[in-house]
């Protein structure tokens, strides 16, 4: 048998260093107000930016799905899972990027999977990467065989090096860069306008993983390559559906070429089954209320812009966050933590970061406002924020 000694003595070390993740289970549906441990709480820390994820027409779109098509895709998409449906959500979302097409996968996490080794997977290729990327680009990356460069946050210098060293010294034979669209534990949006140059100079293919500016950026939420206006120039979109869009998947946009491509070779596309029928119709609905109104992204930039100003007000230091992604910086991983606890004792859930998610030292409360926290839940997490921090000494 396994000694698990070894892994009960790891996981108090990281308790004793206040890095130990607290699980929390939430007893209601998502929304503004959630309800844990019996009590009802002032939800900050969910991506449903925009309230999708209990909204009434998600609901019923996904009810009539099951209706319509049952609950189980039955096999991978290669074989016998894709529905008219996937294809018509496929369809949508290629529209609403302005895109020319798009494949649908089963989450964000499985899209990067399934974009970065199937295209640039040989020994002789090249990904440069932000150092900030997601977990999941960087796990993407270490699936293919391509040499690694990485570049410091948003250094667009550092940037021009690796390229340099990718073409002239590497003598690469496919040079990538990935960048996050939004970082995720920051709320800073990449130069993408720079890398794009920079790409087009070196020849270069781009992707940009724009999980946090989906629903978010851009015109009614079309995200980074709209909010830059950039349509064209950028190889390889990410996208996931499990943030603002409030249900679940992940997908990649970019040329038909591309995209007919990944529909033969993805891996997570060909050996694992597709999201079913009531996710895609629920995704589907959401797309369509956005084409329909922007009203719910403005509602969540002008919740996101009062907040973020009052907290500045107060003296906490949200860092460089340019979205409605508030990082309240602690630094230190036991003072977050029990900034997260005192939160909780008064109502409001929002939970500490710690590493490995953020660098070591660098612990916060994220918050993550949405658009339908109303104005006084606003200024109940505003009076919060303020009583714990003086009494934990940070404002
Ligand atoms: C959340 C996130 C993902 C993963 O998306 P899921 O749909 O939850 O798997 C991928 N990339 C980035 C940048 C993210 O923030």
């Amino acid at each position: 048998m396994f000694n698990y000694k070894i892994l009960e003595d790891e996981m108090e070390a990281l308790k004793n260093e206040g890095l130990l993740v607290n699980i929390r289970t939430i007893e209601s549906p998502q929304g503004a107000w959630v309800v844990v441990n019996d009590k009802k709480v002032l939800n900050l820390c969910s991506n449903n930016y925009l309230g999708f994820a209990n909204d009434e027409r998600l609901k019923k779109a996904a009810m009539k799905a099951i209706e319509e098509w049952g609950v189980g895709p039955g096999a991978v998409r290669t074989i016998a899972g894709t529905f008219k449906i996937h294809e018509e959500l496929e369809r949508t979302l290629a529209q609403f990027k302005g895109a020319d097409a798009t494949i649908f996968l089963q989450s964000g996490f499985l899209a990067n999977q399934a974009a970065i080794p199937t295209v640039f997977g040989d020994e002789n290729d090249a990904i440069i990467s932000d150092e900030l990327n997601h977990a999941s680009i960087i796990d993407g990356v270490k699936l293919s065989k391509a040499k690694r460069y990485v570049y410091k946050h948003c250094d667009m210098n550092e940037l021009e090096q690796r390229l340099k060293e990718a073409r002239d010294v590497q003598n690469a034979r496919r040079v990538l860069i990935i960048t996050d669209g939004v970082f995720s534990m920051d709320g800073d949006i990449a130069p993408l306008p720079d890398i794009v140059n920079l790409a087009e100079r070196y020849d270069a293919a781009v992707m940009v993983d724009d999980a946090h500016g989906e629903g978010v950026l851009g015109k009614s939420g079309r995200g980074i390559i709209d909010h830059f206006g950039l349509h064209g120039r950028v190889d390889m979109e990410i996208g996931t559906l499990s943030k603002a869009f409030g249900v679940l998947g992940g997908y990649i946009a970019g040329r038909e070429t591309l995209i007919k491509y990944l529909k033969q070779k993805a891996r997570p596309f060909l050996f694992s089954t597709g999201l079913t029928p009531a996710d895609v119709a629920a995704c589907l609905e959401a797309v369509r209320i956005l084409q329909e109104s922007d009203e719910r992204v403005r509602r969540l930039w002008d919740n996101a812009n009062y907040f973020k100003s009052e907290m500045k007000k107060l003296g906490f230091d949200i860092g460089s966050s340019q979205t409605p992604i508030t990082p309240v910086m602690l630094y230190d991983a036991k003072v977050s933590s029990q900034f997260s606890r005192e939160l909780f004792n008064e109502g409001i859930f929002a939970q500490s970061i710690g590493y490995p998610t953020v660098p070591k030292g660098k612990a916060r409360i994220r918050v993550m406002i949405s658009a339908v926290h109303t104005k006084p839940d606003l200024d109940f997490a505003l009076e919060r924020f303020e009583k714990i921090g003086r009494k934990l000494g940070v404002i």
